[in-house]
């Protein structure tokens, strides 16, 4: 066991230059060296491609990956072949060149990891191929898409159950970052995974700072966020494609260079726009959704959304491509009211094209969630966290609005807090909170004027405030155990032994509204899981990091790769902090191996050597 271990150790320092393996990847390449089935649930950066791709390494055989994204699989691969590791991708751009090269390879048992899309897996004569090959092992990327229940269900994914059939004894390993207990059930039975080992890593992503701001002035908010991100690598999502445009042509105007990302870009626009992106020669980009499944750049510093997604899963993954190299970044979400109305619009009108009134009533709760999480005044790590099942155990994170105190008291919170527990009481406890808003708004609607709810005294009480800022309230109410909701289709708020308290005024509640002017830097929190702590850098260091980002550059565009996989920032990081001086000292920084010192070793340290 010492053995393999010292085997692993030095597998990892040799192709890779890291000196440690991080939480459940030890236990992931193990699962794969003992030839079990595994599933492996880890969030985004926490290091899922290492554990297929370390085990093919120390035991010499090659290991088939199955990744839906072909502009990620190209990176993976340029990246290894840096680090000297013989890999390659089979997709339709491929040329016959490359085919030709890549059967090669394989056949004379070089090849250590070859990439396929599922839908080439299953063309032409390309599986007969594979199972002539030594195939020690089958990774399955990105595995949520096999589900239904999953928020990205690809139906070319399905068969990849024939896998099994035909690489018998082969063991099968899923890998995905997003996945509820019930896709992971799914995906576990749709792979017919046999007595799997899985691993659940923790959903918190202890480098981002979550902040979450009503949407007041969004050019200025953007701005203000950009700022606080020297030169980072910045994506604003928006819900639709004009409103790409014309956030990106307003930065513009002030100065910052924007780009727009949609769909409906001519493909070689959009293929061009990626490109710029991850080769660093663009920083912000205001996209739809559409933008991120392929863009693995490391170094996103803020992700921006200038609305509210329609889910937390969708949440989570789009906040969850900042920060990729465990530096700290920043998420923000500018959020409206009308933001839940157009999804609720949009999911009713493509629930009514579909007829699927499970799947919409399923979204609309999902919605539903993400609203609440938006109004609340707690600790976003923690509400993330238990939206997925996981306990967070500390009370302060240190690294959200409301822990960092950004969110103020709201002066006359008790009375406010009264007047809605009232409205509750006097409308029967029989509604739910969109109705009570109503009333407390002093809505003239048919609805609230039929029940005679136009005459009683809490009627318009507090019509000064926002529906969106009421709806905060009360689920700040709930969240504080001052108010039920209960469950079902069509929840209802109702009153319990504390809601009377406060109503007797025998207990104070507090109730928080987001205060404006931020302007503190993302932080780290503590010591993640994906991350070493290390101090910020100097102002000198800050330029010398620049100065190595910009050599990085240059080596990458002569390359052709994207910078970030000839070195991280977190390796030039250490580098402008250490300043190594030698072929050892630089081989002791993170991320440096024999091969990629001998490819640009020198150059970097000739840089460092100049400064
Ligand atoms: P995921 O696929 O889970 O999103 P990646 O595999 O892309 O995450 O890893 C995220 C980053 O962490 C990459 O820059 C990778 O090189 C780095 N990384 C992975 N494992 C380690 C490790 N054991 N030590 C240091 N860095 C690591």
């Amino acid at each position: 066991m010492q053995d393999r271990d010292r085997l692993l150790h030095e597998t990892l320092e040799r192709w890779f230059g890291f000196s440690e393996l991080r939480p459940l990847q030890k236990e992931a390449i193990d699962a794969a060296l003992d030839g079990r089935d595994a599933l492996v649930v880890l969030p985004t950066g926490g290091g899922k491609s290492l554990c297929y791709q370390l085990p093919p390494l120390v035991l010499g055989k090659l290991t088939v990956v199955v990744s839906p994204l072909i502009a990620l699989m190209q990176d993976q691969v340029d990246g290894l072949r840096l680090n000297g590791v013989p890999a390659a991708a089979t997709h339709s751009n491929l040329d016959a060149d490359g085919r030709r090269e890549l059967r090669e390879m394989s056949e004379s048992g070089a090849l250590r990891l070859l990439f396929v899309a599922p839908e080439r897996l299953f063309r032409g004569d390309f599986l007969e191929w594979l199972g002539r090959q030594d195939v020690a092992a089958i990774a399955i990327d990105e595995a949520h898409c096999i589900s239904q229940w999953g928020h990205d269900f690809r139906p070319e994914y399905r068969r990849l159950a024939e896998l099994r059939e035909r690489f018998e004894g082969v063991p099968i390993h899923a890998y995905t970052a997003t996945a509820t207990p019930r896709v992971r059930e799914d995906i576990k039975a749709q792979l017919t995974l046999k007595d799997p080992v899985e691993l659940v890593g923790t959903f918190d992503r202890a480098e981002l700072t979550y902040r979450v701001l009503p949407r007041q002035g969004l050019i200025e908010q953007v701005v203000e966020a950009i700022g606080r991100h020297r030169d980072a690598a910045t994506i604003v999502y928006c819900i639709s494609r004009k409103d790409t445009e014309t956030l990106s042509s307003q930065l513009q105007s002030r100065g910052i260079e924007a780009k727009a990302y949609h769909a409906g870009l001519p493909a070689e626009e959009r293929t061009q726009l990626s490109a710029d992106f991850r080769a660093e020669r663009l920083h912000v980009v205001c996209a739809t959704v559409a933008f991120g499944m392929g863009i693995d750049r490391s170094d996103v510093r803020l992700v921006v959304h200038a609305a509210m997604p329609k889910s937390i899963e969708h949440y989570q993954q789009e906040t969850g491509r900042a920060g990729r190299d465990g530096l700290p970044s920043e998420c923000l979400l500018l959020y409206s009211g009308a933001d839940a109305a157009k999804w609720r619009m949009i999911i009713e009108r493509s629930g009514e094209e579909s007829g699927d009134l499970e799947a919409t009533k399923a979204q609309l709760q999902l919605l539903t969630h993400m609203q609440r999480f938006a109004g609340r005044a707690s600790c976003r790590h923690r509400s993330l966290s238990e939206y997925f099942g996981q306990d967070f155990l500390e009370t302060n994170c240190s690294a959200c609005d409301v822990c960092l105190n950004e969110l103020e008291l709201v002066s006359d919170g008790h009375v406010t807090a009264q007047k809605i527990l009232s409205a509750i009481a006097r409308t029967g406890q029989r509604y739910g909170a969109s109705y009570v808003i109503d009333v407390l708004r002093g809505s003239k609607s048919e609805k609230v004027r039929t029940r005679g709810h136009d005459q009683i005294p809490t009627f318009g009480l507090l019509k000064q405030l926002t529906a969106m800022r009421i709806g905060n309230y009360i689920d700040q109410l709930v969240d504080s155990g001052a108010l039920v909701r209960t469950d079902g289709e069509y929840p209802v708020l109702v009153l319990n032994e504390a809601s009377a308290e406060v109503l007797r005024g025998g207990c104070e509640v507090e109730l928080r509204a987001p205060k404006g002017g931020l302007d503190q830097p993302a932080r780290r929190r503590r010591q993640g899981g994906a991350s070493v702590e290390a101090r910020a850098l100097t102002p000198p260091e800050i330029e010398l990091f620049d100065r190595l980002r910009a050599l990085r550059r240059e080596i990458a565009s002569s390359l052709g790769v994207p910078p970030y996989v000839v070195f991280s920032d977190v390796t030039l990081e250490e580098f402008a902090r250490n300043r190594p001086r030698s072929r050892a000292a630089m081989l002791d920084c993170k991320g440096v191996g024999p091969k990629k010192f001998d490819s640009f070793g020198e150059r970097f340290l000739a840089a460092l050597a100049d400064d």
